[in-house]
């Protein structure tokens, strides 16, 4: 049987959560800093460790089956690959950031203008699809200095927290795209039982990864507006205690309105709340 490859970035920002979702996954390899090859022990997989630029086109070859990688640069090198799951980390926005002292106000005002950028496929198809002729640097890195150098009026770059931005004297313009780490994989491969394995039990942690366990302990008068507040995977798990008018309730509640679910349901009656990460949860 064909060992499969799968390709995640060596160092930076996405190593980190790569290594971690496939070791979540059960998988065990080491992270090894230097080599650029790491087997997994118990699944027939090995690992890739890339510069995050080069990952789009070997899945795209087929020299990895699969690949961790940001949205944007799968768009920027223009490879020809296929979605397998949104990762749910790596999240940035793209954007056009011009000078603080800059006063332009609509899109069409780029027309013109120099942009620094190292995403300059991405740029050109954003200038292209608004009808805007601008001149484009390509510039590979710290682009944020371009317009206080003089290089360029203008910027696009990857943005999060706008410090940086802020630090040159610039402000974002234009949102042109958002862009989170996703797993790939060779276009046509066949998805056969360890690709379809491997692509469940990452589900399987994004899930986990969503969610927690919650315990607590309520009056029985009160389990019915408890009940109301918890969606569960189901429903709720009652478990009678040796207070016989007392319950504890057992859920799984989702992250995202966590701390407002947590003060419901206190203010319902809850009490002796545990909450508790999940490891997966399998569908
Ligand atoms: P490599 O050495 O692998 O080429 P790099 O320096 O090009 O790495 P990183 O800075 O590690 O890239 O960023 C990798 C990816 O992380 C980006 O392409 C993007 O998808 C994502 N990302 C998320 N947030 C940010 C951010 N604040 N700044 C930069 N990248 C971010
Ligand atoms: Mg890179």
């Amino acid at each position: 049987m064909k060992t499969l490859k799968i390709a995640i970035q060596k160092s930076g920002r996405l190593n980190e959560k790569s290594v971690e979702i496939l070791k979540n996954c059960g998988l065990s390899f080491e992270n090894y800093k230097s080599s650029l090859i790491s087997k997994v022990g118990n699944f027939p997989l090995e690992i890739l460790f890339l510069r995050d630029d080069d990952i789009p086109e070997y899945v795209q070859d087929g020299i990895a089956d699969l690949g961790i990688v940001g949205e944007n640069i799968i768009i920027e090198t223009n490879a020809k690959v296929s979605y397998l799951q949104k990762l749910g980390f790596g999240k940035c926005s793209l954007k056009i950031a011009i000078k603080n002292t800059c006063d332009i106000n609509e899109i069409k005002e780029l027309e013109g203008k120099a942009i620094a950028t190292s995403y300059p496929v991405i740029l050109s198809r954003y200038l292209k699809a608004n009808n805007i002729t601008a001149q484009i640097r390509n510039i590979s890195g710290s682009v944020e200095i371009g317009p206080g150098l003089g290089l360029s009026d203008a910027i696009f770059d990857i943005v999060s927290t706008g410090s940086t931005l802020k630090n040159n004297g610039l402000k974002p313009f234009v949102s042109v795209m958002d862009s989170e780490a996703v797993l790939i994989s060779t276009q046509g491969m066949e998805l056969n039982a360890e690709v379809l394995e491997l692509v469940k039990r990452i589900q399987s942690v994004l899930r986990a990864k969503a969610t927690k366990y919650v315990v607590l302990n309520v009056e029985k008068k009160n389990l019915q507006r408890i009940v109301d507040l918890l969606p569960g995977v189901k429903s709720p798990t009652i478990v009678p205690l040796f207070e016989e008018e007392w319950v504890a309730v057992h859920s799984v509640i989702p992250e995202e309105d966590f701390w407002q679910k947590i003060n419901a349901l206190k203010a319902a009656g809850a009490q002796g709340i545990v909450v508790m990460p999940i490891e997966k949860i399998i569908a």
